[in-house]
């Protein structure tokens, strides 16, 4: 009882300073890897990146929680509970390159936050709570995507510390070794204790701006297909073949790329549909194109519709190919069906913002998060805060103080529930 009556008492002055000591924290952060405009880039395993993790070490122990590294250097800071099991809050230190101080950070800050003030206010919960720091999530540096949340799952392959590399030739091996981590020590990063997962995220997107809504409850990530296409025509001379008997594989990719744009958006919102890349063969300015090659990237929450999107661009494909007499050639570079959140904790997150009195909808993610992976082990959904302007993976990135108190607010009462109410 007397705990539920400290939450009922939490009002606006407790909102206000959890966000300005968030607000301080996210600019602290800023600095390591600070470029242009207020950007940041912070590659795992560089000096940014490790000056970073040594700030955000440093304030979970001065929030007085116990903090350690694992074997991929992502940092926990721990409230012990009384029972060993542990609900987890967090998000990751890395961001992609020119890229903003809030994807990621906000999440690590927010969950700091919450827990230093639950510790502080409430004490000793029933089940241990833990600040999650995840050392990389972007691939922004190795193509290792999700690398922190994997090793907590299990899920990083034993060849993965040799194969990858950067830019720059760098192996992430070399790389971990130089931050003092041994990748040989990479399985004992595995957890078994873990049995919720709560990720605070800037949305990254429009969708709380435009609706005006406070937070978004994500209870699911979206479904992502991408294909590899490559067209072979004939190349010939610019200037000599006629135009009546060529087989231009550029054209007929352009006309694919208009046709995908076409399809997703005769299927509306939320369907998205991108060419991201695209090359031609030989590739000279008076040479014909004879060989095209491009991907799409479409993504969807709904499974059914991802596979009829994924049947029409193929039609598509055939019929480009068939009229212009080009051959094609698929490649299924991702089959990512959507990904269902934990109900139980959607509904919690629900209930806590209906106490806290915001604004809320629920959603889906249409980007990816480590909540996805770590899901794949225990219950586990997210919370998004909204993103000025809609921007994301850009300097300008931000989130109103104000909607970051919100949040650190519900995220209290969910871990709350979480935590201290064993039921
Ligand atoms: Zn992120």
């Amino acid at each position: 009882m007397a705990t539920t009556a400290v939450l009922s008492r939490f009002g606006a002055s407790d909102r206000a300073q959890l966000a300005a000591e968030a607000g301080h924290m996210i600019e602290k952060l800023r600095r390591h890897g600070a470029v242009a405009d207020g950007g940041v880039t912070r590659l795992v395993y560089s000096a940014e990146w490790q000056a970073a993790m040594a700030e955000v070490e440093q304030w979970l122990s001065e929030s007085g929680l116990a903090v350690r590294a694992d074997a991929v250097g992502s940092r926990f800071g721990r409230l012990q509970g009384e029972s060993p099991s542990v609900v987890m809050s967090g998000s990751h230190i890395d961001s992609v390159k020119q890229g903003g101080a809030y994807d990621g950070a906000l999440g690590v800050v927010m969950a700091g936050c919450a827990i230093r003030w639950l510790a502080g206010n409430i004490g000793r919960p029933s089940r241990t709570l833990e600040v999650f720091a995840n050392c990389e999530e972007e691939s922004s540096r190795f193509a290792c995507n999700f690398w922190g949340s994997r090793a907590i799952t299990g899920r990083i392959e034993p060849g993965e510390t040799e194969a990858l590399t950067d830019e720059q030739g760098e192996g992430i091996g070399a790389a971990m070794r130089a931050c003092g981590l041994d990748p040989a020590a990479i399985l004992s990063a595995r957890r078994k204790d873990l049995c919720a997962y709560v990720e605070p995220h800037i949305e990254q997107g429009p969708v709380l701006v435009e609706s005006g809504d406070e937070i978004g409850i994500v209870d699911r990530v979206v479904g992502v297909r991408v294909l590899s296409v490559t067209l072979h025509g004939v190349s010939g001379h610019a200037g000599t073949l006629p135009m009546a008997r060529r087989h231009d594989a550029l054209a007929g990719a352009a006309e694919i790329m208009v046709g995908t744009e076409r399809l997703a958006q005769s299927m509306g919102a939320p369907a998205v549909a991108t060419v991201g890349s695209i090359a031609a063969r030989p590739g000279g300015f008076n040479q014909v194109p004879g060989e095209a090659t491009f991907t799409v990237d479409f993504r969807h929450p709904d499974d059914q519709v991802l596979a009829s999107f994924d049947q029409a661009l193929r039609e598509l494909i055939r019929d480009v190919g068939r009229r212009r007499g080009l051959h094609a050639r698929l490649g299924q570079v991702v089959d990512q069906p959507s990904i269902q959140f934990d109900g139980e904790i959607c509904a919690a997150l629900e209930a806590s913002c209906v106490e806290s009195g915001v604004r809320w909808r629920r959603m889906p993610s249409h980007a990816g998060h480590d909540a996805q992976v770590i899901g794949t082990i225990c219950a586990a959904a997210m919370l998004f805060m909204p993103s000025q302007g809609g921007h994301s993976h850009r300097p300008d990135e931000r989130t109103e103080l104000e909607h970051i108190g919100r949040g650190i607010e519900v995220l209290i009462r969910t871990l709350f529930g979480l935590a201290y109410q064993e039921s």
